[in-house]
Parts: C-alpha cells; sequence; structure tokens
C-alpha cells in the first residue's frame, strides 16, 4: 500500500524533526520517518554544545524546553599541545541535555501535525519521470516494504544520507571524501574530581592526541562531562583507540553516561542541495561546520530555509529542481559563503604540527577575538596587513605567510560561493572554477588537488 502526504522527511534528528515541525505547522500534510524506534529517539551521539546565536534561532519560532538546557556555557578555552598556553574566547551557549532535546523536537513535530512512523528505515528514493516521487521503506519490527509518495522528499538522514546518495549522476548525489569528514569518538562520564571553571568548554588542540582535529571536555557540569576527539578521516585512525591512550588516563572515572561515535563531514558545502522532488538538510547536506565540526545550528537552519523553499514550491505548485533551487540561494547566502571560507582554513589548520599551534597560540599570532570572528563567522581580511607587519618581528615567516595566504584564499572562495548560479544551467562552470581556485590554494600549502568526485 502506499501512504501519500504532500512531503515525506526522513531522519527524525535536529533537522527532520525541526524542518517537519514548520512544514505541518504550515498545513502540509508531513511523513517523519525514523529508523529508531519510539524509546531511542533522541539518542545521537554528539558533543551536545550549541552557540546561544543558534538556540535565538530556533526561539524564533518555538521556544525551547527549558529541561533540554543542561548547562550554561560562557565561553571557550583553547589550549595549547603543550598546555602553557590558555586562550579564553568569550561566546555564550549550552551544553544540551541531547536525549532530551531530540526527543522534545519530536515531539513538537508531532504536535505540529507531523506523522511519526518511528522504527521505519528508508531504503531508497522513488523516481519517475527524473523526479523524486517518495521513498521506499522498511518497517524493522515486521520486515514489511512499504512505500510513501509526496511532492517533495527531504533527506535529514544525516551523514549516510542514504536517499541523495543513490542518486548517482545528480548534482546534489556528490559523495563525502574521506578527505572531507572528520571520525569522532565521545563518552559522557562521571568523574570523581570537579572540573575547574565548568561554564567554560574545553578544546584541546594536540596533532598526537587529535590529528587534523582537536580533542574536548563539553561539561554538563563540573563533574558530569562529554569528553571526546575527532580525527581527519583521511588518516584512517581509530579514535577511540586515541581516547583511550591519551584522554581517559587524565580522568579519575566514577561511571558511564553514554558511549558512541560517529562521523562528522567537515568540508565546504555540497555543489547543490537540490533535485527534482528532493532537498538535502543538517548532515545529510554536509552543513557542519568545517572548523569545529558543530551542526546542530546548521541542522536548525537548513530546516529553516528548505521548509521557505518548499512552500513557496507548494504556492507555484512546481517541485522541479528549479523550484526548488532557491534554497540553494538561501542557503549559499547565509551560510554556504561562510563554510566554504572556514573549509580553507581547515585545510590550512590540518597541515599544522603541535610546534606551530604552541608557537601560533603562545604568540598570539590570532587573538582571542580573531579567533572567535574566524570560527563563528569566516574570514576576516583586516588581519592578513597584521600578519604582514608580525612576519617582520617574530619570525617563523613560513607559517605566518601561509596563515595569511589561506586567509586571502578563505575570502576569494566565499567570494565564489557568493556568485553562487541562479539556475542549474551553471552550476557545472561555476563549480570549476570553485575547484580551479581551490586547487591554486591548495597547492600553495602543499596540498595535491582536489580529490575527484
Ligand atoms: C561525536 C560527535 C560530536 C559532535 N559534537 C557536536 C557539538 O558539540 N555541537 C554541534 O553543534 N554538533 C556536534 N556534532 C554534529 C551534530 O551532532 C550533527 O551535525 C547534527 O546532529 C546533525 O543533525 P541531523 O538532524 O542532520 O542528523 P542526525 O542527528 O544524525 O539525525 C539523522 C536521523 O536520521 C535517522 N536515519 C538515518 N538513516 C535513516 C533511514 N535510512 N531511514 C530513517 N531514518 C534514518 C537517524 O536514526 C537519525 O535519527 C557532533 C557529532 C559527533 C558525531
Amino acid at each position: 500500500m502506499v501512504e501519500r502526504f504532500d512531503v515525506v522527511v526522513v531522519g527524525a534528528g535536529t533537522a527532520g524533526a525541526f524542518a517537519s515541525y514548520l512544514l505541518a505547522k504550515n498545513g502540509f500534510r508531513v511523513a517523519l520517518l525514523e529508523s529508531k524506534s519510539g524509546q531511542e529517539i533522541g539518542v545521537k551521539t554528539c558533543g551536545d554544545g550549541l552557540g546561544l546565536h543558534h538556540v535565538e534561532r530556533i526561539s524564533r519560532h518555538i521556544t525551547p524546553n527549558p529541561k533540554v538546557f543542561q548547562n550554561k556555557i560562557e565561553g571557550v578555552e583553547l589550549i595549547s599541545p603543550d598546555e602553557k598556553t590558555r586562550l579564553v574566547i568569550k561566546g555564550e551557549g549550552y551544553v544540551l541535555d541531547r536525549f532530551a532535546w531530540g526527543k522534545w523536537l519530536v515531539e513538537e513535530a508531532v504536535k505540529a501535525g507531523a506523522v511519526l512512523y518511528e522504527g521505519h528505515t528508508a531504503t531508497t528514493p522513488l523516481v519517475d519521470n527524473g523526479a523524486v516521487v517518495g521513498v521506499r521503506a522498511v518497517e524493522r519490527r515486521t520486515g514489511s516494504p512499504k512505500e510513501f509518495a509526496a511532492k517533495v522528499v527531504v533527506d535529514a538522514s544525516g551523514s549516510a544520507a542514504v536517499l541523495r546518495s543513490k542518486l548517482a549522476g545528480w548534482p546534489i548525489s556528490e559523495p563525502l571524501h574521506p578527505e572531507d569528514v572528520s571520525h569522532a569518538y565521545r563518552e559522557i562520564v562521571y568523574v570523581e574530581e570537579p572540573l575547574d571553571s565548568p561554564q567554560y568548554i574545553k578544546i584541546y588542540l594536540d596533532m598526537v592526541t587529535a590529528p587534523g582535529g582537536y580533542w574536548w571536555i563539553f561539561p554538563r557540569s563540573a563533574t558530569m562531562l562529554n569528553v571526546g576527539l575527532g580525527i581527519w578521516g583521511i588518516l584512517k585512525q581509530n579514535p577511540r583507540t586515541n581516547y583511550e591512550r591519551y584522554i581517559l588516563p587524565r580522568f579519575k572515572i566514577k561511571g558511564k553516561y553514554h558511549i558512541g561515535g560517529g562521523f562528522i563531514p567537515t568540508r565546504r558545502p555540497l555543489k547543490s542541495l537540490v533535485g527534482n522532488g528532493i532537498v538535502a538538510l543538517g548532515d545529510a547536506a554536509a552543513a557542519v561546520n568545517p572548523i569545529h565540526g558543530g551542526g546542530i545550528g546548521q541542522a536548525l537552519l537548513t530546516a529553516e530555509l528548505a521548509s521557505r523553499a518548499i512552500s513557496k514550491a507548494f504556492e507555484a505548485g512546481d517541485f522541479s529542481e528549479k523550484a526548488l533551487w532557491e534554497y540553494n540561494l538561501l542557503y549559499m547566502r547565509e551560510w554556504g559563503y561562510r563554510q566554504a571560507q572556514l573549509d580553507v582554513l581547515r585545510l590550512m589548520l590540518q597541515t599544522l604540527d603541535n610546534d606551530d599551534l604552541n608557537f601560533g597560540l603562545s604568540r598570539k599570532i590570532l587573538n582571542e577575538d580573531e579567533i572567535y570572528h574566524l570560527a563563528a563567522k569566516g574570514t576576516n581580511i583586516s588581519i592578513v596587513d597584521k600578519l604582514r607587519v608580525m612576519m617582520q618581528f617574530i619570525g617563523r615567516p613560513a607559517l605566518l605567510k601561509k596563515l595569511s595566504t589561506s586567509i586571502q584564499y578563505a575570502k576569494e572562495i566565499g567570494d565564489l560561493y557568493l556568485a553562487y548560479p541562479g539556475e542549474r544551467a551553471e552550476l557545472e562552470r561555476w563549480h570549476s572554477r570553485v575547484v580551479d581556485k581551490y586547487n591554486e590554494f591548495r597547492e600553495k600549502i602543499g596540498l595535491g588537488p582536489l580529490p575527484a568526485e
């Protein structure tokens, strides 16, 4: 039997649940398919950190249940590999009770009218005449196949991107290369000795413990800590091994609340987030901040922007790639260009060693405000002039040159994303300019050309 809806959303994580809420609230008939069974909904392996600006964004639509906020955060302590330098970067946010957050969002989607199909795993998009017209799924409990028909299908299935990845040849199907993912592992632990200043999350840069990434302590309280690490995917190292070898021995553990791993897309935006009858959101759209791997805020953002474009498509009665293209434009202008800038800086950081990082942080090559600006908002070209002056006084010209080159390229590549094409016909020409610019940059910092798609 075929179930018919206006929109079928696959994945009831942050992105899928929020999109379902917004669309159902707007009067559309929404099916929300989730692989997990009822009591598992909300479980997600994550660092659980969320900046205040993201909370403000969702609060424009719905007031979060206060129970979802576990710890109020005032900023970040950024710690050098030798642990001699500790920069304190102000910026408010929360460590979430992630289970409560996930459950709350799904409950709100259902209250708004979305129909939840828990324990349903989507397997393939249904394609007819070059357009996605629904999904095929399996009900896990019975093993019975089902079909869901819809005008628009939303892939919010997380980093596995189960639907868009099956649309070979469509721009939306761009695969994730190991260079563009981070392998992460984290535990939520109870510790005997209370952590100093639990109102600050701690980020440790250390290319031995977390090569091409970082390790973290995100406190849920002084004695309940989310501790984990992310490692650059291309290195093919198991993050759990490094966690057990380097991080765990630093704590006296009383007990463990939850353990788990996952992978995070940390890259430039996908070339397109839409196709005929389909859009991708959140991790399925690789919308994560490539510098720090935070993606909850981007899951909310993509849900909001895509819902806007989907509503317009319904007004026009047109669900083609052309009609949904608006989502690409909204995305690139609001976040995609900054994501691309941050991706350039991410690649540069991944080429540094502990010596570079100790030097850079201790000499404050970038001060706290500049680091905040770069990580949260994208590039700041005025830093290039400062670096030029610094080169004359503090040594390490090669490092400073690399940094200043990267900031310059981040600006140029960000500008290319701001000039994202208004229509599909121009996509390939635009994309080849992006690839050329990336390759020019990569050669300058000693990386090979972009991996082939
Ligand atoms: C270890 C780790 C630490 C992180 N730390 C942070 C952090 O501190 N702050 C931050 O902002 N971000 C962090 N992130 C990233 C963040 O968790 C994600 O970016 C965010 O949760 C993405 O939300 P989403 O809704 O797109 O995907 P998800 O939350 O992954 O949701 C996808 C949903 O789809 C379901 N699904 C998958 N396949 C199917 C299928 N075939 N059929 C039906 N349902 C399906 C899944 O069960 C899941 O519920 C971290 C990630 C990891 C792995």
